[in-house]
Parts: structure tokens; C-alpha cells; sequence
């Protein structure tokens, strides 16, 4: 490349020549050159990230949301499970109560301890969105985690600590910050120990890596590797100590309702009650979930004892589907409205599809997670052809949204996954 001559142009702030940096932005009373920029943006991130440190410092318990406010919040976001979302709000006012407990700096020797959460419901029943909405409102840094990457040191995959690293990138890595969060740990069963032999087959996902998570949910300072992953000699460890982290474990446990019944029978059996077990509906078991249940499922006690609060999920039923079509505050519909509104096009949908696409997601046993892949394969001609076609209303009937989703082989598609 020819080399630059001085043209007069300078960095307003080191005051080298155009020529002397690789870029140079122009303002509208100076210049700014990449080193620069990059430097205030430093700057920049270092003061945001001591401004924030200095709001958590002191929570004040006046201002904080209440259980019932933050309750009110994810109900805008998640339809039902009334229970989980008592319980969270619950555990986030208390965990803030937790932090704020020495602020007033009276010690009377009670400390607020805190209480894990371990959340058990079936697949696309809004685990995860009852977490992502809930780290929407919170005032302390949040992370979603996976199980599944887990595995004992020396196997493929991230050591246990790296569950923080999260943590740590959701605030800067303000290690301070970082001890106050709230970590969701998403499929928790995965990690459940899979025979009742460990030395059998190496279990290298399994009880060790329990016991690598106890050490965490009960609170102990830990190296964090900063990157994730392996832990490995070169890299610098950063101290965690977990003993305010308050985590929130979540997991389908499939199957688990056997253990429940098997457990209740034998309980009913046990006091000549007769069977009711064939008579409760076996989705209903899950309100049953106890404790034993998830030990018989392969966690361990020590683990089930850090987790005290548990809570399940409801399987959607129909009508719960079709209020997560049109109700929270994100719903598909509500985007496809304001989608088409953008182009000037009025989106007019007949009842009728709003059944027909929660008929057709039971079917394919698709669940909530299949609404929108529905939806959206109804759609698309709409949104390919309507922009571009001058109309300024579009009508969806239940004949169109029928012919559409035939024509894509969408049952196929949907079972082949
Ligand atoms: P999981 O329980 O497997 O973590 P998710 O929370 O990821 O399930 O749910 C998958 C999707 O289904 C969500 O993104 C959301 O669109 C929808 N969904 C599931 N449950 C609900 C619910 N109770 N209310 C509203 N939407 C829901």
C-alpha cells in the first residue's frame, strides 16, 4: 500500500496526522483516530461498570419490586404456571432481601440464607422463559447456563466452574457483581447419575459432576476459568466465592411421573387405600413431585438438600396454547401484526386459525414450541408477496392457513426433527 502523506487531518485527541493511524473518524468539530476510540471505549465500559457496581451496592428495599409486582410482570410474558411463577418471585424478592440484610448495619446474628430453586416440567412449558423473562426485570447480573455441557475433569467437555464464566460476562467480569447473580441451570436432569452402578460404565456426566455442583450450589470459592471450557495451567483463574449466587436449576425429567406414582402407590397400597394412581390423570402427577422423586430419578441427596424450594410446571393444555398465541406481551400474532403493519398492511385473522394452528401443534405434538413454526410456515407467501403487491389488508382464514401448511409438508418436516 502507498504510504500516506500528511493532508492536515489530525486526531483531536493524540494529535497524530491521518497519516500515522489506520483510521481516522471524521466528527463534527474534530477527528478521532481507531486507538482513540477504542481507549474511550474502555474508559467508557470501566466508568458504566463502576456506575452500575455503585446501584447494586446499596439495595434499597423501598424501591424493589414485590413478590406480587414481579409475579405481575411475568404474566405478561408467560401464560399460567401460576405456581413456578409464585415461587420465583418469591425467591428473587428474597434473594434480594438476602443482599440487602447488613446494609442498615444492624447485626442481630440472624442471616438470611439462601434458598436454590429446582424447577421440574416437561419440555417447551417455559422454563426458559419464565428465566430469560424474569433476568428482563432483575437488578443483579444473570446467566442461563447448560447441564448438558458439564462432564467430571479430564472428559471432553467444560469443567463445572466454567458455569460462571457466564456469570462473570453478564457483568464485566465485576467479580463483586458477579457474587451477588442469579445463575438458571438449564437441563439439570442430564446430569442425574445413570445406573445405580457407577463403576460399571464411567458416568462421566453424572454423580461426579453433581458433586462438582454442590460444591457451588453450597457456596465456596472457586476459580473461574475466564473463558469457559477447560480449566488449563496458562490461563489466569478468577475467585468466585458462590455463597450469595442464588441458583435456579430446571429439567424435564422425563419419565419422572413413574416415579411419582410408584411412589404414591406404594404410600396408598401401603395404607390399604386401594390403587387411585390409575385414576389421576398422569400429567396431574407432576403437582406430586417430591424430593424422593427426583432421588429415585438419579440426583443426588446432598444436591436435592442445596435445591429446598422445588416447584413444577404444567403441561399446556389447549386453551393455555392458545393464549400464548395471542396473550403475552411478545405473542406471534402481535408480531405478525405489527411485521405487516410495517408494510402498511392491515392483518385480519379469523378466529377459526387461531384453533386450527393449536390443533395442529397438539397433533404434531409440537407443543408451545410448534405454534411458532406453524405459524410462520402459514405465513410465508403472506410475507413474501403482500409488501410488494399494494394490498392493504390481508384476511387469514382457516381454508388459507390449511392449504398452506399442507402444501409445505410441515407434518413431515416436524416429524423428521
Ligand atoms: P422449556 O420449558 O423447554 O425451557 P421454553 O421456555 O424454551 O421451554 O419454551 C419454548 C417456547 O414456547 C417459548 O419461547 C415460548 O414462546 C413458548 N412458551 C412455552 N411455555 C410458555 C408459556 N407458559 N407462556 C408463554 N409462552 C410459552
Amino acid at each position: 500500500m502507498a504510504k500516506k502523506k500528511d493532508n492536515g487531518l489530525h486526531c483531536s485527541f493524540c494529535g497524530r496526522g491521518e497519516y500515522e493511524v489506520s483510521l481516522l473518524l471524521p466528527g463534527i468539530e474534530g477527528c478521532i483516530c481507531d486507538e482513540c476510540a477504542e481507549r474511550a471505549n474502555e474508559v467508557a465500559k470501566e466508568y458504566l461498570a463502576k456506575a452500575n457496581h455503585a446501584m447494586m451496592e446499596d439495595i434499597d428495599m423501598a424501591t424493589l419490586p414485590k413478590p406480587n409486582e414481579i409475579k405481575e410482570f411475568l404474566d405478561q410474558y408467560v401464560i399460567g404456571q401460576e405456581t413456578a411463577k409464585r415461587y420465583l418471585s418469591v425467591a428473587v424478592y428474597n434473594h434480594y432481601k438476602r443482599l440487602a440484610q447488613h446494609n442498615d448495619g444492624n447485626d442481630d446474628g440472624v442471616d438470611i440464607e439462601k434458598s436454590n430453586i429446582i424447577i421440574v416440567g416437561p419440555t417447551g412449558t417455559g422454563k426458559t422463559l419464565l428465566a430469560k423473562t424474569i433476568a428482563k426485570m432483575l437488578k443483579v447480573p444473570f446467566a442461563i447456563v447448560d447441564a448438558t455441557v458439564l462432564t467430571e475433569a479430564g472428559y471432553v467437555g467444560e469443567d463445572i466452574e466454567s458455569l460462571l464464566t457466564r456469570l462473570l460476562a453478564a457483568c464485566d467480569y465485576n467479580v463483586e457483581e458477579a457474587q451477588r447473580g442469579i445463575v438458571f441451570i438449564d437441563e439439570i436432569d442430564k446430569i442425574a447419575r445413570k445406573g445405580d452402578n457407577p463403576s460399571i460404565t464411567r458416568d462421566v456426566s453424572g454423580e461426579g459432576v453433581q458433586q462438582g455442583l454442590l460444591k457451588l450450589l453450597e457456596g465456596s470459592v472457586v476459580n473461574v476459568p475466564p473463558q469457559g471450557g477447560r480449566k488449563h495451567p496458562e490461563q489466569k483463574m478468577i475467585a468466585v466465592d458462590t455463597k450469595n449466587i442464588l441458583f435456579i436449576c430446571g429439567g424435564a425429567f422425563e419419565g419422572i411421573e413413574r416415579k411419582i406414582a410408584q411412589r404414591l402407590n406404594t404410600h396408598v397400597v401401603g395404607y390399604g387405600a386401594g390403587n387411585h394412581i390409575s385414576r389421576l390423570d398422569r400429567e396431574k402427577l407432576l403437582h406430586f413431585v417430591a424430593p424422593q422423586d427426583l432421588r429415585s430419578y438419579g440426583l443426588i441427596p446432598e444436591i436435592i438438600g442445596r435445591l429446598p424450594i422445588l416447584t413444577n410446571l404444567e403441561p399446556l393444555d389447549r386453551d393455555a396454547l392458545r393464549r400464548i398465541l395471542t396473550e403475552p406481551k411478545n405473542a406471534i400474532i402481535k408480531q405478525y401484526h405489527k411485521l405487516l403493519e410495517m408494510d402498511g398492511v392491515e392483518l385480519v385473522i379469523d378466529d377459526e386459525v387461531l384453533d386450527y394452528v393449536v390443533d395442529k401443534s397438539i397433533e404434531f405434538k409440537l407443543g408451545a414450541r410448534g405454534l411458532r413454526s406453524i405459524f410462520e410456515t402459514i405465513m410465508i407467501d403472506v410475507m413474501y408477496q403482500v409488501p410488494a403487491s399494494g394490498e392493504k389488508q390481508f384476511r387469514l382464514t382457516r381454508d388459507y392457513a390449511a392449504q398452506q401448511l399442507e402444501k409445505s409438508n410441515f407434518e413431515m418436516l416436524a416429524q423428521a426433527q
